[in-house]
């Protein structure tokens, strides 16, 4: 790109993806300038809305984020939703690229008879209400209303709602999970939770540190799992997977006294939700099939599979006076994708890329395919909705190098064939913006709503109490 201006970089998410992109590119170019687009009015994505509320240390790549927004050449754009309140196409004569980090905001659905049930959740709902995401007060989940919970699935934002659920509510009060789910969480009624998967222990998507904390819950009973399902000896196990095959089988059943419980059930596939004719559209139970190894063989295997058939034997049920869906989050295409030419690919929930450069389309078999110009994809949104928070900074540094390599060759940054583009960046759209009455944060307005939180979480004994309503951030930024 010509050097007489600086070069200028729209991100569109404010999570892990996006900053990790902002930091690295500022780093390697210090004039670059970094418009940040996020649809709240304030940062930080699924670190403040997805990771739960007593794991605050993981929350501490915040403080480098908040490096990364001081620097000069970084600018926030908060309360502004991509797609709807400015187009992408009216975004992109600005720009010399564009980055997606937009992240996957719904969540996949099993698809099965009753799943609509009064009392079925989705697990990404749960957490977006235990985290205080905007809209998602008012779900008020049936916490007090019945003792029975399973967890379909059992990666890692399962366990965190079983952990949640089984937590000693006075132990969440000293977290930043708003007053109101801790008001209905210490009138919960929850004592069983199991969290249900298709696959056995040694293909399970947990780590041993999450299930040691459950299974060190105060006051928690855990329920012993089939010794078959391990093998006889634990050591021929790759490291990782003996240590958590050793945890799960020495685990004992603990104390008869204890008033909750926790299971892990494997090798069941649910095939309805279930309500009583009393209970009309409440749920009340679910039916499972049993699975069984396509090759018995590789059981012990991580990548064993498995399949539902005619040989099952009769079905399983379960009680539950509510159930989480926890099964994954999905991304969606951003309104206008397609009026750029920008793939999306629906099945993967990803947009097509190569290192994060955006591709036409994702031929199999073909290395490089041919990247558009000054168009990128980082996080959740390039790689799927999986990994945590190291593994987006790892694919976020690699569409940063690629942007970087980009712009030192400068050949293909958005339409530099016809000349550059305008590089006004936020400045160029601010009047379409403004004229639909959209009422944009700095970084400067996250500052106060942050100092608001932390004031108001001080009086409450805690970090911060968040603020679960943009009409109330936008009224705080606005006095
Ligand atoms: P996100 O963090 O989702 O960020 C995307 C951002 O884009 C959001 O702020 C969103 O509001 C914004 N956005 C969306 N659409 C638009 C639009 N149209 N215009 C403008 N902005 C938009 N990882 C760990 O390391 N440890 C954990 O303990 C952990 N716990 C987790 C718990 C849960 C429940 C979940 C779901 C994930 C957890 N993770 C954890 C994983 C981690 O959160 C992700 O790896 C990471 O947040 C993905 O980053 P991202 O930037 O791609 O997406």
């Amino acid at each position: 790109i010509k050097s007489f201006r600086p070069f200028r970089l729209a991100i569109i998410g404010s999570g892990p993806a996006g900053f990790y992109t902002a930091s690295k590119v500022m780093r390697r170019h210090n004039t670059a300038r970094i418009d940040m687009y996020e649809h709240l009015p304030i940062p930080f994505g699924l670190v403040r809305y997805g990771v739960a509320p007593d794991h605050p240390e993981v929350k501490n790549c915040q403080d480098r984020f908040d490096e990364c927004a001081e620097l000069p050449n970084f600018h926030f754009f908060g309360n502004v939703n991509v797609g709807f309140d400015i187009s992408l196409a009216e975004m992109k004569p600005h720009y010399d690229a564009i980055c997606f980090a937009y992240g996957a905001s719904k969540d996949r659905r099993l698809g099965i008879p009753g799943e609509d049930l009064e009392g079925v959740y989705s697990a990404r709902d749960f957490v977006a209400w235990y985290n205080g995401l905007p809209d998602y007060a008012d779900l008020k989940p049936r916490l007090d209303e019945g003792s029975d919970v399973v967890v379909i699935g059992q990666g890692n934002v399962a366990l965190d709602v079983a952990r949640v659920l089984l937590s000693n509510v006075d132990v969440l009060r000293k977290t930043d999970m708003p007053e109101y789910a801790l008001e209905l969480l210490s009138r919960s009624k929850v004592s069983s939770v199991r969290a249900v998967g298709r696959r056995g222990p040694m293909q399970g998507a947990f780590t041993i540190k999450e299930i040691r904390e459950l299974i060190n819950l105060p006051n928690v009973s855990f329920d012993r799992i089939n010794r078959d399902l391990f093998p006889e000896d634990l050591k021929t196990l790759p490291r990782a997977r003996r240590r958590i095959a050793e945890l799960l089988v020495k685990s004992r059943t603990t104390p008869l006294s204890a008033a909750k419980s926790f299971s892990l059930d494997f090798l069941l596939s649910p095939t309805s939700f279930n309500s009583h004719s009393s209970t009309q559209n409440q749920l009340s139970q679910i039916t499972f099939q049993q699975t069984h190894y396509t090759d018995p063989t590789t059981k012990f295997e991580a990548s064993a599979t498995v399949s539902t058939d005619d040989q099952s034997p009769k079905p399983i049920i379960l009680p539950a006076s509510m159930a989480f869906r926890s099964i994954g989050y999905k991304s969606e295409p951003l309104p206008g994708l397609s009026d750029l030419h920008i793939p999306f690919n629906t099945a993967t929930g990803t947009i097509p890329n190569a290192l994060g450069r955006v591709t036409l389309e994702s031929t199999p078999g073909v290395l490089e395919n041919s990247p558009l110009p000054g168009i990128y994809a980082a996080g959740w949104v390039k790689r799927g909705p999986t990994g945590v928070i190291a593994s987006t900074m790892e694919d976020a540094f690699a569409t940063a190098e690629s942007i970087v390599k980009d712009l030192e060759s400068g050949q293909s940054m958005l339409n530099y064939e016809n000349g550059g583009s305008t590089g006004l960046g936020w400045e160029g759209i601010e009047q379409i913006v403004h004229g639909k009455g959209v009422r944009r944060t700095s970084w400067e307005d996250w500052r106060r709503i942050d100092e608001v939180e932390k004031e108001r979480g001080w009086k409450l004994g805690k970090e911060r109490e968040k603020i679960t309503d943009v009409g109330e951030m936008l009224r705080i930024v606005d006095t």
